[in-house]
C-alpha cells in the first residue's frame, strides 16, 4: 500500500499531525527508535495520516473540487477537468462525436461511464416520445400522456370552468378562454396553406394578490398540461449570479416528469415581470432588467433551447435535453405599481389639448384606469417594444373590492369558509359566518392592501381559538362567528345541541 502511494503522484500523504517536525527529529536521534517509527507508520499509518486524493490534471485535492472520478489503475480526476476533457473532444470532432471516430483514434481509449458510479445521469428519467403501436394505440398506461387538442374546451366552457373558482375578473377570463383555446388550436393547425397563426402569448395586469396566479394555475389544471410558474426577479442575463431564462424551461420539464413533449405544450407563468423593466438613469450594464426581456425574447417566440435535466442551472456535470419553446405559452403577469400614473399622464395630456379641453383629475379615481392601458404607456414604463410585441394579448384584472372579497370568502368551490366548514363538521358542530362578520374580515383584508392573500392570514387567526376550543365540549352543535368576534367587542355565539337558537330581535 505504501509503496503505491509513494509511485503515484496523485496519492499525496498529508500529515494530520500537527507537530511533524518534532517526530522526524526523534526518529533521526534514535535509530532503533527509527525503524519502530516507520513500523508504526506501516501499521497504524491510518492513524496518523489521511491519504487525500488529488485530481492527476489539475492537481487540485479532493475536497475543495465538486466531486472526483476514480478511473482504473487508481488514477483520479476531478469533474471540472473530465468535462474539459469532453469539451475538447467535441472540438476534435466538431460534427459530434461517432463511436468509429473513437475507434480508429489510437490516441482516445474507451472509458466506461456508466462505472463511475455517477448520479442518476437523467437520460434515463427523460421521457421519450411514445411509439405508435401497430394496433394503432399510440401509448401504454403507465407512459406519457399525450396532448390532445380535441380534449380543450371551447372558450364558453372554460370561462364557465374558471367562475367556478376565480371571482370576478370577467374580462380576464374572457379573455385568457379565447387566448388558451386559440393557442392550443394553433399547435395542430395545418400550416400547409402558408397561413401561420401567431402564439397568444399573454401579459397579465393588475395589483397584488387579484387573481393572476390562481388564474392560470386554475387554467392549466383545467387543461392538464404542466405548469411552471417562475419569478422574473430570480432571472438575469446568462453568465451572471442568478437563474438564466432558460431555467425557466427546466422548471417545466420538471413539471412534466421530464417528459419532453409534454412539456411543450405546457404553459409558463413568469410573475413579477413590471420588475424587469429597463432601469431608468443608469450607466451600469443592466443584467437583471433590460437584458432579461433580451434573453426571453427567443423563448417567448419559439426557439430549440438545451435544458438541463434536474437542475435549473447547466454545469458540467448535469445532461441536457433539446426543447421546442414554440407550443408552450407564455403568460406573464406583474403589478405594474406605477403604471397607472403613465396612464394618467397620456390621458391627462391628451385631454387638455384642444377645444374640448377636460379637466385635469377627471381620471385620478378611475377604477377602470389598468384597463386604458396601451403599449405605448407599457414601453414608456419601461417594457422593450420586441418584448411587448411577443405578447400580442394584453389584459387588466382589477383591482379587489370589499364585496368581492366577501365574496371570495364563501362562493368558490373551495372556498375558505367551506374548508372551515367542513373541519368542524368532522366533529358534528355546524359553523355559520354572520353576514355583517365577512364584511369585517374583508375590511380589515383591504388594509393590508395585499387582496386576497390576507384573508386567510385574518380568518386563521380569529379560527384558530375556535378550532382549539370546541372539541373540549361535546355539547356544542353550532357556532356562530359575529361581527362583534372580529372587531374585537364581543365572542362567537355558541349553540348548544338540542338548544334553540335564539334570533335577534
Ligand atoms: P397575484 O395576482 O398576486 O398573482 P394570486 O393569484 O396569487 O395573486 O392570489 C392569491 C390568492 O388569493 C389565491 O391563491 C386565491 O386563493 C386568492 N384569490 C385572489 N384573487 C382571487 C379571485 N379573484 N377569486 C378567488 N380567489 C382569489
Amino acid at each position: 500500500m505504501a509503496d503505491f502511494f509513494d509511485d503515484n503522484p496523485d496519492y499525496r500523504e498529508v500529515d494530520t499531525d500537527t507537530d511533524s517536525s518534532v517526530d522526524t527529529q526523534a526518529v533521526d536521534k534514535d535509530d532503533e527508535g527509527k525503524h519502530s517509527s516507520r513500523d508504526h507508520d506501516e501499521t497504524s499509518g491510518k492513524d496518523r495520516h489521511k491519504k487525500m486524493r488529488f485530481c492527476a490534471f489539475c492537481g487540485r485535492e479532493e475536497s475543495t473540487v465538486k466531486s472526483m472520478i476514480e478511473l482504473p489503475n487508481n488514477l483520479c480526476i476531478c469533474s471540472d477537468c473530465m468535462q474539459r476533457g469532453f469539451d475538447s473532444m467535441h472540438t476534435m470532432f466538431p460534427g459530434g462525436l461517432n463511436l468509429n471516430d473513437l475507434q480508429n483514434n489510437p490516441n482516445i481509449s474507451m472509458i466506461n461511464l456508466g462505472s463511475f458510479g455517477f448520479p442518476d445521469m437523467g437520460q434515463d428519467n427523460l421521457r421519450k416520445k411514445p411509439e405508435k403501436r401497430p394496433d394503432g394505440e399510440e401509448q401504454e398506461k403507465t407512459g406519457p400522456r399525450i396532448f390532445d387538442r380535441k380534449k380543450v374546451p371551447a372558450p364558453h366552457q372554460i370561462k364557465a370552468a374558471l367562475d367556478e373558482h376565480v371571482i370576478g375578473q370577467d374580462q380576464a377570463k374572457k379573455v385568457m378562454s379565447v387566448a388558451v383555446y386559440n393557442h392550443y388550436k394553433r399547435i395542430s393547425a395545418d400550416e400547409a396553406d402558408g397561413v401561420e397563426i401567431e402564439k397568444s402569448n399573454m401579459l397579465l395586469i393588475g395589483p397584488t394578490g387579484c387573481g393572476k396566479t390562481y388564474l392560470v394555475r386554475m387554467l392549466a389544471k383545467l387543461l392538464d398540461v404542466p405548469l411552471a410558474i417562475a419569478d422574473a426577479t430570480s432571472l438575469t442575463e446568462a453568465g451572471y449570479i442568478g437563474d438564466d431564462v432558460e431555467s425557466v424551461a427546466s422548471k417545466l420539464l420538471a413539471a412534466a416528469d421530464n417528459d419532453v413533449e409534454r412539456a411543450e405544450h405546457g404553459i409558463i407563468f413568469i410573475d413579477e415581470i413590471d420588475k424587469i423593466a429597463k432601469k431608468k438613469n443608469t450607466n451600469q450594464r443592466d443584467v437583471s432588467g433590460e437584458a432579461v426581456q433580451q434573453g426571453l425574447l427567443k423563448l417567448l417566440e419559439g426557439s430549440e433551447i438545451e435544458v438541463p435535466v434536474g437542475a435549473t442551472s447547466k454545469n458540467a456535470m448535469v445532461p441536457m435535453v433539446t426543447m421546442n419553446t414554440r407550443n408552450i405559452l407564455f403568460i406573464c403577469g406583474g403589478a405594474f405599481p406605477d403604471l397607472e400614473l403613465v396612464i394618467k399622464e397620456r390621458l391627462n395630456k391628451q385631454a387638455s389639448i384642444g377645444f374640448y379641453a377636460d379637466l385635469k383629475d377627471k381620471y385620478d379615481n378611475d377604477p377602470l384606469l389598468l384597463h386604458k392601458v396601451t403599449i405605448e404607456d407599457l414601453r414608456n414604463f419601461g417594457m422593450i417594444p420586441e418584448f411587448l410585441g411577443r405578447l400580442p394579448v394584453i389584459v387588466a384584472l382589477d383591482g379587489l373590492t370589499e364585496d368581492m372579497l366577501v365574496r371570495i370568502l364563501k362562493e368558490p368551490r373551495n372556498a375558505i369558509l367551506k374548508q372551515y366548514q367542513k373541519l368542524l363538521a368532522m366533529d358534528e358542530v355546524k359553523l355559520t359566518f354572520d353576514d355583517s362578520s365577512l364584511h369585517a374580515i374583508a375590511a380589515k383584508a383591504m388594509e393590508r392592501n395585499t387582496g386576497a392573500r390576507a384573508l386567510r392570514a385574518i380568518l386563521e387567526q380569529y379560527m384558530l381559538d375556535i378550532m382549539f376550543e370546541i372539541p373540549k365540549d361535546e355539547n356544542i352543535g353550532e357556532v356562530v362567528i359575529t361581527r362583534e368576534y372580529i372587531e374585537g367587542t364581543g365572542g362567537p355565539r355558541i349553540v348548544l345541541r338540542g338548544q334553540q337558537m335564539a334570533l335577534p330581535g
